[in-house]
């Protein structure tokens, strides 16, 4: 929560310094405050300036109710469906926007927050026209964010269906167990171990060696006993 009240603290400082509003929770020194009046001019006069904007401008100087022109600079009216404490939105040139989103997406510990939570940061304190396309399209295309996103389901393998054997015995799983396993006094020293994967029964069969013809003539007296599996795992 105090990461969080801190990143938007930085905000709102930083773009309030642009814009020269009088931040009365926020304390600047004598040089912050220098640098954010030079900021502030920059941001008139990139308003003025924006080719984006001038539709909006005309509809502030011929009485909108939506676009207010404040201390010279231009304003939209919030829309009842943002949480805001404001109750307008200052009006973000184009030069300004690449590094308002980049500093709204990237936090203070270096976090870095999807679309939903970038967009709302943003929309609290700014407007500018098509900005949630914008937005999506920067936390998109973020690097960081490139490297740590978990893998889209799209971009898994599709799953596919298993069979599902209901009898004991159609699907078994065989392997060799020994190596040094004592001697018996039949002279066995390994144990062929059949698992069936239906029941989870275990069948082991004690053997001399791992010759293939031993191997296989106990398997033979298996399925003789058994009936013959439909799946093997060896
Ligand atoms: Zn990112």
């Amino acid at each position: 929560m105090t990461e969080s009240r801190d990143a938007e603290t930085d905000l709102r400082r930083k773009f309030n310094e642009l814009a020269n509003i009088d931040m009365s929770d926020v304390h600047c020194d004598d040089s912050e405050q220098t640098n954010a009046l030079s900021d502030a001019d920059n941001f008139k006069l990139a308003q003025h300036q924006c080719k984006t904007l001038e539709h909006l401008w005309t509809r502030a100087r011929t009485g909108s109710s939506e676009l207010k022109i404040i201390g010279g600079l231009l304003y939209k009216k919030m829309p009842v469906n943002i949480t805001s404490i404001n109750e307008y939105a200052l009006v973000v040139p184009q030069v300004f926007r690449h590094e308002l989103i980049t500093l709204a997406h990237e936090n203070m510990t270096g976090g870095h927050m999807g679309c939903r939570k970038t967009k709302q940061r943003i929309e609290a304190y700014f407007f500018w026209p098509r900005m949630h396309k914008m937005i999506s399209s920067h936390v998109r295309s973020c690097h960081n964010c490139q490297l740590v996103k978990p893998l889209k389901v799209k971009e898994r393998q599709p799953l596919q269906p298993i069979t599902i054997r209901t009898h004991a015995w159609d699907d078994i799983s065989i392997d060799v167990l020994g190596g040094d396993l004592p001697l018996s006094i039949k002279g066995n020293k390994y144990l062929l171990v059949i698992l069936c994967n239906t029941s989870k029964f275990v069948h082991a069969i004690p053997i001399p060696n791992l010759r293939a013809q031993t191997i296989a003539t106990k398997l033979v007296d298996f399925f003789l006993l058994c009936g013959i599996s439909h799946d093997y795992t060896m």
